[in-house]
């Protein structure tokens, strides 16, 4: 069984909710049946991130997170990274410098499987991570002394997904979020996931602006999605707007969940959302992706 759980669901300036980042969680058995995952996959761990994991390690069924009322970061087994804002991965510090101290003296230091395209692995260290990570027990650092990187090649078949648990396809896409001069040249993706045991897929859009041409295919076969939205009235090319999400097919809004959005979206003006789409997606919630 495969699970994910949100660990906000607002986007990166929200302050009701925190940041979009999401816990997938891989079960042999099942959440009523054990008392933990067999391993866990971070969807990015942005700036709320860590303050999230902390308020989830208490909630009921996620007790495994929490040693002596501190995140247990090395449950987090892998993440996978899908651009480079704040909202996504400006926990990676925190996380890396508590496995790398903290539980290395208790013992268990760790470094969990990082996913990205090489791309994103290359500008995560030299544009972000480097700053605070770059010097470590008196020598220079880099980012395999905190990660194992599993670079996934999109363009090269055969090596454009990574295989999890021997089962689920994890198998990045372009996504069309920020544009230096032209479509895709700024690396940012989504994930489509599909259970080979069943052959089921579920679709998660990552920061986008709206694009049905490219995503129709994915988001049609899917079971479920989860997209990105923009609730503001004027159509953003950074994000999908609610309007511009209103004009896909009624069979692909069903099944599909919104997350990433302002602090309004209980304002009263969204009715049409629990209307026509599977819903607003909930923090703290695990959905059953695949049994
Ligand atoms: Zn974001």
């Amino acid at each position: 069984m495969l699970t994910l759980t949100f660990l906000g669901v607002g986007n990166a300036f929200a302050k009701r909710n925190f940041q979009s980042n999401a816990l997938l969680e891989a079960w042999s058995a099942g959440p009523e049946q054990q008392r933990q995952p067999d391993t866990t996959l971070l969807i990015d761990f942005g700036t709320t991130g860590p303050q999230a994991l902390h308020q989830l390690k208490d909630v009921s069924g996620f007790a495994y997170l929490n040693r002596q009322g501190t995140v247990d970061y090395p449950k987090i087994g892998h993440i996978f990274i899908t651009h480079q804002h704040g909202d996504h991965i400006s926990g990676l510090e925190e996380l890396a410098l508590m496995n790398t101290f903290t539980y290395t003296n208790a013992g268990r230091g760790f470094r969990p499987q990082l996913i990205s395209s090489p791309e994103i692995l290359e500008n995560l260290w030299e544009w972000s991570l480097k700053g605070g990570l770059g010097v470590l027990n008196g020598r220079e650092a880099n980012l395999e002394d905190y990660f194992v990187l599993h670079p996934v090649r999109l363009e090269d078949a055969g090596a454009d997904r990574f295989v999890w648990e021997g089962r689920y396809e994890l198998m990045p896409f372009k996504t069309d979020h920020i544009r230096l001069g032209r479509k895709y040249d700024w690396p940012s993706l989504g994930l489509f996931i599909r259970d080979s045991a069943s052959g089921a897929a579920v679709f998660f859009s990552g920061d986008t602006g709206f694009d049905a041409e490219a995503y129709g295919d994915m988001m049609t076969q899917a079971k479920l999605c989860f997209h990105e939205v923009h609730l503001g009235e004027e159509d953003l090319p950074v994000h999908a707007s609610l309007r511009q999400m209103r004009t896909l097919p009624a069979e692909i809004k069903k099944k599909t969940f919104l997350y990433h959005f302002g602090d309004d979206w209980d304002s009263g003006a969204f009715e049409v959302v629990e209307r026509e789409f599977a819903g607003f997606a909930r923090p703290f919630e695990r959905y059953v992706l695949f049994d």
